[in-house]
């Protein structure tokens, strides 16, 4: 099995790295996960591009253009290692190594690393839904950059597996914000919900995705905030993300409870991602 290694397709046995690289001090790189069905990665463009933009807020001097070799990289990774089937891509870039100093200099060249891995959709969970656990968002105000300092996000994870969910459901105060690595939408009379892409959640590409596909339904999406009531007494809800797609939530645990049904809506949208999925397939 190979992984990229900055220019370079090398054994994952020889893939070690500097003891002295930023993101294992100080979460400093930004990363992707790219979904692969049946050999072909999914919105490989808007993934990139949103890594670029991570990388831009984070002063992170890195330029996809200018590599122009990313997009080729991260195909090649996926034929070398003969993922024919389904699986993801992940694709780190971390801002690279110096001696430890929390004031970075612009001149440090940054270090780039993906890996392929199988995997299957998570169907049962697609179908029957998930308990999730409801939990204060702790993350930092910049939210929207993909970055790998992730522990709001892996806390909130362990608390919801600790309650026997699958996913936790962050809210600052009233308001719900997103999943520890999903975005969530609600339905309440046939209008969706979903918080606004700003600095309080990541815009998932699932989510944008899904946003595209229900306007082209004529459903209507607002992009606000909801509390945590609206949430409870909505219709129907579910969670977005490139590994769990779209995935129903029928029960709510944490600092409320309530029980809910997969709807209409979310099972429609199901079958609109999995034909736009199935065109990637196809080739
Ligand atoms: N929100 C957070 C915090 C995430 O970590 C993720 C994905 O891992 C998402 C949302 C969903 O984003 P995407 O649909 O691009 O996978």
């Amino acid at each position: 099995e190979k992984v990229l290694f900055n220019d370079k397709m090398i054994d994952r046995e020889n893939a070690s790295f500097s003891f002295d690289d930023r993101s294992m001090y100080f979460g400093d790189g930004v990363y992707e996960v790219i979904r692969v069905y049946s050999g072909h990665p999914y919105k490989l463009e808007m993934h990139l591009q949103r890594l670029q933009r991570s990388a831009d807020e984070l002063d992170i001097p890195y330029s996809i253009k200018e590599k122009q070799s990313l997009k080729k990289s991260v195909m090649e990774l996926i034929d070398t290692n003969n993922l024919n089937g389904d699986g993801y891509v992940y694709l780190q870039l971390s801002r690279g190594a110096t001696a430890r100093d929390h004031l970075y200099e612009r001149h440090i060249e940054p270090f780039i690393f993906a890996f392929t891995k199988e995997m299957e959709t998570p169907l049962n969970q697609q179908e029957q839904g998930i308990a999730v656990y409801l939990t204060e968002d702790i993350r930092w105000l910049r939210c929207d950059i993909k970055t790998v300092n992730l522990l709001g996000n892996v806390l909130a994870k362990r608390q919801a597996a600790d309650h026997d969910c699958s996913e936790a459901i962050q809210h600052r105060g009233d308001t719900v914000t997103e999943g520890s690595s999903s975005n969530l939408f609600i339905v309440k009379d046939g209008q969706l919900k979903t918080h606004p892409a700003d600095n309080l959640i990541l815009n998932g590409i699932t989510r944008q995705v899904v946003i595209d596909l229900a306007e082209k339904q004529g459903l209507s999406v607002s992009l606000t905030a909801f509390t945590t009531e609206e949430m409870l007494e909505a219709d129907e809800a579910f969670i977005t993300s490139t590994i769990n797609e779209i995935t129903p939530i029928i029960e709510w645990r944490g600092t409320k409870h309530g029980m809910m049904k997969i709807g209409p809506i979310t099972k429609q949208l199901q079958s609109e991602l999995q034909a736009d999925i199935e065109r990637t397939r196809s080739g």
